[in-house]
């Protein structure tokens, strides 16, 4: 029988961790044709999850523990999961209840159906801010935009089916991050959607605020796409363009009424002093926007070649060690 690990990341959850599991059970329990264990990735949480999780491996025979030396975020915890999993297929799922357990039958369906990447897609976000809703729209829409093609697909985040050949690709990326919601489709192979309504959390409370969403956004873009870094040559050329002429006209005004040809009008003057004035601020603010477009690649760069990795693995726990 093929297996399925389902792989959650856990960063202070030791409220919804119990709920997780009183909410899974009687969903893999009907589904005949998969195995399930779950590996448990704590993101150096700071309250008792990695107690909970310690609680459930004595308690059950499906649980891998893999505990991480310190907290270093969602995406490189799943990574540790896929990389500690060895199940056929790999469903990564949040340990909140936001990404419905229901949804895992549905996920080995389209499994049994020969596809390798199965995408939930969240159709509904009323349960997100508006904010939330508005920026992730763009984000989606920008990303895919700038690249011409589906490089993130829309309202899909690290929830995911993936089969093993997926999961081996993604362990061999050479990224020293992980971007998993831009490296899944990457990777490619027989892809299909499935939708969903994003539920709340079931306890506790949200990791991400606003700067890092953002943050999160930025990596992504600078790590998928080029296409931002060509953007300065083609505003420069513009903007070259546009005080050059201002420059020009200013400077002809100014030799024709020296000259007496044309009388000398204050008002033209100051009209092009302050369009001339105008054009320089703008550019400095463009400059300083590009300067930080830059950034973004220097730092990714930076990551790249320093090539630490993205997660240092502190204990593995598996059934057979008990
Ligand atoms: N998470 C993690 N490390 C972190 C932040 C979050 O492992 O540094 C886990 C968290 O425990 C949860 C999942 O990633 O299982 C999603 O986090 P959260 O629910 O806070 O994000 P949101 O759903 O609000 O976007
Ligand atoms: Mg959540």
């Amino acid at each position: 029988m093929k297996k399925v690990s389902v792989v959650i990341p856990c960063y202070n959850e030791e409220k919804a961790l119990p709920l997780y599991f009183e909410a899974v059970d009687p969903v893999i329990s009907k589904i005949k044709d998969y195995e399930f264990d779950f590996v448990l990735v704590n993101d150096g949480s700071k309250d008792n999850t990695l107690q909970v999780m310690n609680d459930l491996y004595m308690k059950r025979n499906d649980i891998i523990i893999c505990s991480l030396s310190r907290n270093f975020g969602q995406n490189p915890a799943f990574a540790a999961g896929l990389e500690v999993c060895d199940g056929d297929y790999a469903i990564m799922m949040d340990s909140d209840l936001q990404d419905p357990v229901e949804l895992i039958a549905k996920i080995c369906e389209k499994f049994s159906e020969g596809y390798e990447v199965v995408n939930p897609f969240r159709a509904d976000r009323n349960t997100d801010s508006f904010v939330k809703r508005k920026t992730a729209g763009m984000f989606y829409r920008f990303i895919n935009k700038l690249e011409g093609k589906e490089v993130a697909p829309e309202n899909v985040n690290c929830f995911r089916g993936i089969s093993r050949r997926v999961i081996d690709a993604i362990n061999n990326l050479s990224e020293a991050d992980r971007q998993l919601r831009t490296e899944v489709p990457f990777v490619g192979y027989k892809t299909c959607k499935i939708d969903f309504k994003r539920e709340v959390r079931s306890a506790g409370e949200s990791k991400y605020n606003m700067s890092k969403m953002f943050n999160l956004a930025f990596d992504n873009i600078s790590a998928t796409t080029a296409k931002p870094l060509y953007t300065p040559i083609k505003i420069g050329a513009i903007l070259s363009a546009l005080f050059g002429a201002s420059f020009i006209a200013m400077l002809v005004f100014m030799i024709l009424s020296y000259c007496g040809v044309k009388p000398f009008v204050q008002g033209y003057a100051i009209i092009f002093s302050v369009f001339i004035a105008i054009t320089i601020f703008f550019a400095m603010s463009v400059i300083i926007f590009f300067i930080g477009i830059i950034s973004l690649y220097l730092h990714n760069i930076l990551i790249n070649t320093r090539n630490r990795p993205n997660h240092i693995i502190d204990i593995v726990k598996k059934p057979e060690d008990k």
